[in-house]
């Protein structure tokens, strides 16, 4: 039986790592809802879009097209807004700084959620994010919240900003998140939180391979 798996949590847990992990070993689909966010943000920058000014959002929001596409050399799954791949962009600084502005526009969450329903409807999909065990699929058979250290995250995501080409100091990261785990919990309209009954995985001192081990055995129980 084909399920839909949940991995939700705080900014840079490695749930990303995580739930690509599990979806290969599945053959599932993953599909990386925080990248549709990002994207939403990198459009509205482009097109000086003011994140207040709703009408020019709803109509952003009509005339872009987010979609995922696998690299066959990398194995990578990457991002296409308007069927251009983005993938490097939306994980630059700029658009980690304003992100969590965007992701409180109700309008921006209902289109995001209304495609990501689409794309797990038939299942056999690995989804993470903030909301998709609680808001996005709330029958999800299999559902992660996960948490870590806030210094250990930042490092993580040090490392990962380094490979993207971009030095970005601990203290502005650790910054950054923070800003948007508070932004994120505190919103009004589907905001972060462990759906009641999500497993807690909290990722400080594990390495991939157990927090993918964790996931599985979730799914063979
Ligand atoms: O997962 P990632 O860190 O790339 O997500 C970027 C931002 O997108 C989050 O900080 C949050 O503001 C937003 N987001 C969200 N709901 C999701 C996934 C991401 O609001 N399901």
């Amino acid at each position: 039986k084909q399920l839909v798996i949940a991995i939700d949590g705080y900014s840079s847990c490695g749930k990303s790592t995580t739930a690509k992990a599990v979806a290969a070993a599945l053959h599932y689909a993953y599909v990386d809802t925080g990248a549709m966010y990002r994207a939403v943000t990198l459009h509205l920058l482009e097109h000086q879009i003011p994140f207040d000014d709703l009408g020019r959002v709803e109509a952003a929001l009509h005339e872009l097209t987010i979609s995922f596409r696998r690299n066959r050399r990398t194995g990578r799954n990457e991002v296409f807004l308007n069927g251009v791949n983005r993938e490097d962009d939306i994980r630059q600084m700029v658009i980690s700084n304003s992100v969590s502005e965007v992701s409180v526009i109700v309008m921006v969450r209902h289109a995001m959620v209304a495609q990501q329903q689409r794309m797990g409807r038939r299942r056999g999909v690995v989804m993470d994010g903030r909301d998709i065990g609680t808001t996005v699929f709330p029958d999800a058979e299999v559902k992660v919240f996960m948490t870590a250290d806030v210094v250990v995250r930042a490092q993580r995501r040090q490392v990962e900003l380094a490979g993207n080409g971009e030095q970005v100091a601990l203290d502005d990261i650790i910054e950054n998140l923070r800003k948007r785990d508070h932004l994120d919990s505190t919103r009004a309209e589907s905001p972060l939180r462990r759906a009641a009954d999500a497993v807690l995985l909290d990722t400080t001192h594990l390495v991939i391979d157990e927090q993918v081990d964790f996931v599985l055995e979730r799914v063979s129980a």
